[in-house]
């Protein structure tokens, strides 16, 4: 067996007892090491950037389930809406109404989730807490009908410090539990907090995780 389907198998049985997903994120990694994921029956990838996120759909079979993790510009939304299965990095409300529109047009329901940002480093994407409240409360999202936000994704800061880390992911932990019981609409289907990387996915499923999002220990370092 290969080094990726051997890994994507471990993070599987290590992830079960949590009950959460693995999805392994296969950027700058050609598809025939996606493939050879793929043929353990694995089904959830993602990937960051649009263009190549398309070409590898292109050349794969159509069972795999594709995630967009990275920032994602509204004019490139129309080329993921026909597959993508979940968007993890919204953070506007105009993303959101270009998501719902290009949905409409492929007359499908686009799941995603709200990004927050919960790091130090102000580089990172994201919704704050009040910022995302607002959004959710706003009439324009409420109106749409081909989104549905099915949780949240956060990026802790990148740090050795776990005590920080923990802290994070804990607090996005608390935001998501007060979504989930506080928000009544069609629209909002709580069901994954995406949190976890290679270097902090322990911590995260510690903290409530039900989703990591896997790339380097299962593909193996990027090279730029
Ligand atoms: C690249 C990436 C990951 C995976 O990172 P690793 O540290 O290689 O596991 C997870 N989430 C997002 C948003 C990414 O861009």
């Amino acid at each position: 067996m290969g080094k990726v389907s051997e890994s994507i198998l471990q993070f599987k049985s290590e992830l079960e007892p949590f009950g959460a997903t693995l999805v392994a994120i296969s950027k700058t990694k050609p598809v025939e090491l996606i493939r050879e994921g793929y043929e353990t029956g694995h089904l959830h990838f993602g990937e960051n950037k649009v263009q190549e996120l398309v070409d590898k759909q292109q050349k794969l079979p159509p069972e795999i389930r594709w995630h967009m993790v990275g920032h994602l510009q509204r004019n490139k939304v129309k080329y993921i809406a026909p597959f993508v299965h979940l968007i993890h990095s919204v953070d506007s409300l105009k993303l959101l109404q270009e998501i719902n529109k290009q949905a409409i047009k492929h007359d499908r329901v686009i799941s995603i989730l709200l990004q927050v940002h919960i790091a130090m480093e102000s580089t990172k994407f994201g919704l704050n807490e009040s910022e995302l409240l607002e959004l959710l409360n706003r009439e324009e999202f409420r109106m749409l009908k081909n989104v549905r936000v099915e949780g949240l994704m956060g990026m802790a800061t990148n740090t050795n410090d776990r005590t920080q880390i923990s802290f994070e992911f804990s607090s996005l932990k608390k935001i998501y539990d007060k979504v989930t019981t506080q928000f009544d609409h069609p629209a909002i289907q709580m069901t994954h907090l995406s949190m976890g990387m290679t270097g902090d996915y322990k911590i995260a499923l510690e903290n409530g995780s039900t989703m990591i999002r896997i790339g380097s220990a299962i593909f193996g370092e990027r090279n730029y």
